[in-house]
């Protein structure tokens, strides 16, 4: 008999003598299992997955043996990232107009899913995409991907932006007509916004995005009355409202209206970021970070410096004051020798440079994200009974944040996206 025969018949006798092993279950050994909420670290832990969900976490292997042994047993393993600002499929490249009229939504969607996957190869297993996605093709793209079509990161979208008259537009010819409707609502009034809102959950919306300072309120600025309506809609089926405000005046409005998370909110003053510190209400900051400023984002490099060094203030004061921040990027950009997920770990330096500890960077990367989302029940720690997002990098990013720049494993809804 063949040698091969013979260790195949041993396998089997052997199979037969043993307990079966736990059908597709994956024990996944954790050296260091990062609990970001409370910035601890628990050695030798044993996570088990099944299908996509994690169904205990472990002191040893179980009996029978799992399916599956995923050895990470020298790394620092951690919930996946969220990032709570992205446009991926907005191509920057061409004008507001010329991008809703000369991409197909097909293209746009494209766009979108190869942005989506790279931010998955970096470790974001969820973003909340917030709008410019041409005629709700961020909600193809979420089907697409829960549907199991590609892999991708679970996305909350926004589907189209709702703005006063003008969306972000600047002033086209009345000949052209309005061409940012292809991808914005205008809605001014709360019976508009309140029909502009139904409008996004009825075409698949996860989150509902008001613009209401586009160019310091060129086109008008939304009043606390018409956030509220907006907060009120999105609430009544369990959305959250998100609101670019990027002045004092209009962010006040929008936190007093009942918003959840303010967007990007440049110049704000400590009245704003306290109030938002006593209602709860997130600052999503999408402080670009220098080194993208001066890599042709803009062309003088005082203003850059400038620039970056206001808002590095503002995040500094945020965080001092006790606001709860969730990491985002609006990235749109692209830069050489960087993908979009590079680039968007990339503003992990911001934060550092605002004196934010990195135990802190990690919770807004992962807590804090999933609450602002309220998925927080689902995603955004490695308990029992979560998703499993998982992935792992050689350092401790408690020290050091920028240690997620070098993960080199992702797993998303139990299945390995990325591995060395
Ligand atoms: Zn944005």
């Amino acid at each position: 008999m063949k040698r091969g025969s013979v260790c195949a018949i041993v396998a089997l006798i052997g199979s037969l003598l043993v307990e079966p092993a736990l059908a597709e279950v994956i024990a996944l050994k954790a050296g260091y299992l990062i609990d970001p909420a409370t910035a601890s670290v628990s050695r030798d832990k044993i996570v088990l997955i099944d299908g996509a969900k994690i169904v205990d976490v472990v002191e040893r292997m179980p009996v029978p043996a799992p399916a599956r042994v995923i050895d990470l047993s020298t790394r620092w393993v951690l919930p996946g990232l969220m990032d709570l600002h992205t446009h991926l499929s907005y191509d920057y490249t061409a004008s507001l107009c010329a991008n809703y009229l000369e991409h197909g939504n097909g293209y746009r969607a494209l766009i979108g899913l190869s942005k989506a996957q790279e931010m998955l190869q970096a470790g974001f297993t969820t973003v909340r995409d917030v709008g410019n996605a041409g005629n709700y093709v961020d909600t193809d793209l979420r089907r697409a991907i829960e549907a199991g079509l590609f892999k991708g990161p679970t996305i909350v979208n926004a589907g189209k932006i709702i703005a006063p008259f003008g969306g972000q537009q600047d002033a086209v010819s009345p000949t052209v007509g309005p061409c940012w409707n292809y991808e914005y609502i205008d809605a001014d009034g709360v019976d508009e916004v309140r029909k502009a809102v139904r409008t996004n959950i009825f075409y698949g919306a996860r989150v509902i995005k008001l613009v209401s300072d586009f160019r310091g309120g060129t086109h008008g600025v939304y009043t606390e009355a018409e956030i509220r309506v907006a907060a009120e809609e999105a609430h009544r089926v369990g959305l959250t409202l998100a609101v670019h405000a990027k002045e004092d005046e209009t962010a006040m409005a929008a936190v007093l209206g009942g918003a959840d998370s303010i967007e990007h909110a440049y110049a704000v003053t400590d009245a704003v970021l306290k109030l938002m510190k006593q209602k709860g209400v997130y600052l999503v900051n999408t402080d670009i970070p220098l080194s993208h400023l001066l890599g042709g984002k803009s062309s003088n490099p005082a203003v850059a410096r400038e620039r970056s060094r206001a808002k590095v203030e503002r995040l500094r004061r945020a965080y001092q004051i006790g606001v709860p921040l969730a990491f985002g990027t609006d990235v749109t950009h692209d830069l050489p020798d960087r993908d979009r997920g590079r680039m968007a770990l990339d503003f992990i330096d911001v934060w550092l440079e605002a004196g934010i500890p990195s135990a802190y960077i990690v919770k807004a990367m992962t807590t804090q994200g999933a609450k602002l989302m309220k998925i927080d029940g689902e995603r955004g720690s490695l308990a029992k009974g979560h998703y499993a997002d998982i992935i792992a990098s050689p350092g401790n990013p408690l020290d050091d944040a920028r240690v997620l720049g070098s993960v080199d494993f992702v797993m998303k809804n139990g299945q390995v996206v990325r591995e060395r």
